[in-house]
C-alpha cells in the first residue's frame, strides 16, 4: 500500500501526539506510525456517533440492508487490496487471507438480507385475547463499542459491525494497533457504500486506555480476544449495567474415532490447527486418537505437516506464513520449549525459522507432553498441535472436555458416530470431519463459546438482535374495563377463572 494511500486511511483519525510504529511481520520493517488517542477523544468520538445515530436509527431498515448489499459488492471488487492489506498487516498466507476475506463479505450479504425479516415488528399472543393486542419492536441500543484484536481483522470487524450498523446503531471501534489498516480501510469500503461517515469511527491506541474510555461511555460492547481482557470488559460492563458480547479464547480438541481414515484426519488437522499459522480462536490445539491408532497416525501427520511450506508470498503459492510479530513467537516458542524441557517429543517442526523473516515458526506435532507443561491447558495460539492417545471413547470425551475453555471442538470418523460423540462434547461448536470451517462458514449459525470462551454468540439473527432492544406495546380496546378498585376484582373473579381455564386450552 503507497504512502498516499496510508496518510488517507490513517486521516480518520484525530491528530495525537503518540503514535505507534506498526511492522510488518513478515519482514520486520516499519510500515507507518499509527496514531494513539487519549480518553478525551474517544470520549467525543463517542459523543459525535450519538448525534450520527439519532439520524441513522430513522432510515428505513431497507435503506441500510441495501449499504450493506453494496458493501458486498465493493468488498468483492476489492479483494486484491484485501488480501495484500491483510498479508501486509499480519503477515498471513494469501491462502488464509482469502478465507478471512471471503467471511468478511458473506457477512455483509447476510446481514444485507435478513435484518428487514428480523427486526420487523413482531405481534403476540394477547394476555386477554380480542380485548387486548400485543406487539414487540427491536430499537438500537444506541452507540454500540467494538473492541477487535489482530488476528482477523476484517472477518470480525464485519461480524459485528454490520450487524450493530443494520440494527440502527453508531459504532464506535477499537481496532487493534497491528492491523488498524485493515479496518480503516472496510469503513472507508463502508462509506463508498453509503454508511454515513460518522455512524462508524475507528479509534486507536493504548489497549487500557481506549478500551476502558470505550466501555465506560457506549451503550452496548461487543468485544473480540483474550479471555484475560474479556473478564476486564465483562466487570466493567457489568458496573454500568450495559449489556456485553463477548468471544474469547479457546483450547480446541478434535477426537479421531477408531475407524476414520488416519490419512483423511490428518488432512483435516492440517488445516484445523494450521490456518493463519494457528492464529485463530477455533484452531484445533488438541488431538485424541486411539492409542492403537496412534504411532499411525503420527507418522502420517509429520509426514504432512513437514510437507507444508512456510514462506511470505503475495500468491498462493505458500500454505503458512509469519507469526503475528515478536510476542507471538515469544509465546509460541515458550510454550514449546518449555513442554521438549519437560519430556515431551517434537515430532514435526518445533522451531523458529529466521531464514525466512523474523517471526516465522515452523508447524509444529507435539506428542507425550506431561501435564505440568503450561501449553497443556494454556491457548498456544500458534501452528501447534498436541496429539495425545485415549483407550475408551469415554476417556476421549473426558478428555476433550477437560478445558476451562469451551469454544470450538472437532470430531473425525463414521458421521453416526461423530454426531454421537458430539452430543457430549462442551463447546459452542462441534465440526464433523472439519476442524473448525463446517461451522464457521455458516452465517445463519450462532458462533460463541461456552465456560471461559465466551458469553452471547455472533452470527444468525441472535448476532444482529444482540444489538437492540425489545419494546412491547400494548393496547387494550376501549370496550375493555380492567377492574380498578378492589371491589371490582371480586365481581370479575369467577369470570377470570372461566378464562384461565379456557387460555389454558387455547394458548400456547
Ligand atoms: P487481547 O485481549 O490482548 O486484545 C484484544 C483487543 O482488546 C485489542 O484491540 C486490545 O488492544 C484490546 N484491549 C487490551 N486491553 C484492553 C482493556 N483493558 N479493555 C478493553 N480492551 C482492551 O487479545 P489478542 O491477543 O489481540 O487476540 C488474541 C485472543 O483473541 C486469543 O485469545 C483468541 O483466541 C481471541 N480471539 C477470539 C475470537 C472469538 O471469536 N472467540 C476471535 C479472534 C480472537
Amino acid at each position: 500500500m503507497s504512502e498516499t494511500s496510508i496518510a488517507t486511511l490513517i486521516a480518520h483519525l484525530p491528530s495525537t501526539e503518540a503514535a505507534a510504529t506498526v511492522l510488518n511481520p513478515s519482514n520486520g520493517r516499519k510500515i507507518f506510525d499509527l496514531p494513539q488517542l487519549q480518553e478525551h477523544q474517544v470520549v467525543a468520538a463517542v459523543k459525535n456517533a450519538k448525534t450520527a445515530q439519532d439520524d441513522w436509527s430513522q432510515t428505513p431498515v431497507y435503506t441500510r440492508e441495501r449499504a450493506l448489499l453494496r458493501l458486498h459488492d465493493i468488498l468483492l471488487a476489492n479483494e486484491e487490496k484485501l488480501l495484500d492489506l491483510l498479508q501486509l498487516e499480519t503477515g498471513k498466507s494469501r491462502a488464509h487471507a482469502f478465507e478471512e476475506t471471503a467471511g468478511a463479505i458473506s457477512a455483509a450479504a447476510y446481514y444485507g438480507k435478513i435484518s428487514g425479516k428480523t427486526l420487523a415488528r413482531k405481534r403476540t399472543k394477547a394476555g386477554v385475547p380480542l380485548l387486548t393486542k400485543t406487539y414487540v419492536d427491536h430499537i438500537p441500543v444506541g452507540v454500540v463499542g467494538v473492541i477487535t484484536p489482530w488476528n482477523y481483522p476484517l472477518a470480525l470487524t464485519m461480524l459485528d459491525v454490520l450487524p450493530a450498523l443494520a440494527a440502527g446503531n453508531a459504532v464506535v471501534q477499537k481496532a487493534d494497533n497491528q492491523t488498524a489498516l485493515t479496518v480503516l480501510f472496510a469503513r472507508h469500503l463502508a462509506v463508498e457504500a453509503g454508511i454515513p461517515e460518522d455512524a462508524w469511527t475507528v479509534v486507536t491506541g493504548d489497549g487500557a486506555t481506549v478500551g476502558n474510555a470505550i466501555v465506560d461511555n457506549v451503550d452496548y460492547v461487543a468485544f473480540t480476544g483474550s479471555t484475560e481482557t474479556g473478564r476486564k470488559v465483562a466487570q466493567r460492563a457489568a458496573g454500568r449495567l450495559i449489556g456485553c458480547s463477548l468471544e474469547l479464547g479457546g483450547k480446541n480438541p478434535m477426537i479421531v474415532l477408531e475407524g476414520a481414515n488416519l490419512k483423511r484426519a490428518a488432512e483435516i488437522v492440517l488445516s484445523g490447527a494450521f490456518s493463519s499459522a494457528g492464529q485463530l480462536c477455533v484452531s484445533i490445539e488438541r488431538v485424541y486418537v486411539a492409542n492403537s491408532d496412534k504411532a499411525k497416525f503420527l507418522e502420517i501427520l509429520a509426514a504432512k505437516t513437514q510437507e507444508l511450506k512456510v514462506g511470505k508470498s503475495n500468491d498462493f503459492s505458500v500454505d503458512i506464513g509469519s507469526l503475528g510479530g515478536y510476542n507471538q513467537l515469544q509465546r509460541v516458542s515458550g510454550f514449546i520449549n518449555d513442554a521438549v524441557a519437560q519430556g515431551a517429543e517434537v515430532v514435526a517442526g518445533g522451531k523458529a525459522l529466521p531464514e525466512i523473516g523474523p517471526y516465522f515458526y515452523a508447524p509444529t506435532v507435539i506428542t507425550d507432553v506431561p501435564e505440568t507443561a503450561r501449553m497443556v491447558r494454556r491457548e498456544v495460539f500458534g501452528p501447534v498441535v498436541n496429539v495425545e492417545g485415549y483407550d475408551s471413547i469415554d476417556e476421549a470425551i473426558e478428555k476433550a472436555n477437560d478445558s476451562d475453555f469451551g469454544l470450538n471442538a472437532s470430531v473425525v470418523g463414521p458421521v453416526k458416530s461423530a454426531k454421537e460423540v458430539a452430543r457430549y462434547l462442551h463447546a459452542g461448536s462441534v465440526n464433523i470431519n472439519e476442524g473448525f470451517r463446517a461451522s464457521f462458514a455458516s452465517m445463519q449459525s450462532p458462533m460463541g463459546g461456552t465456560k471461559t470462551s465466551g458469553q452471547g454468540r455472533r452470527n444468525g439473527p441472535g448476532g444482529l438482535l444482540r444489538f437492540t432492544e425489545t419494546k412491547v406495546i400494548g393496547i387494550a380496546s376501549t370496550a375493555l374495563r380492567l377492574p380498578s378498585r378492589a371491589k371490582d376484582y371480586e365481581k370479575m373473579a369467577p369470570l377470570m377463572r372461566v378464562l384461565l381455564k379456557v387460555l389454558r386450552r387455547i394458548t400456547l
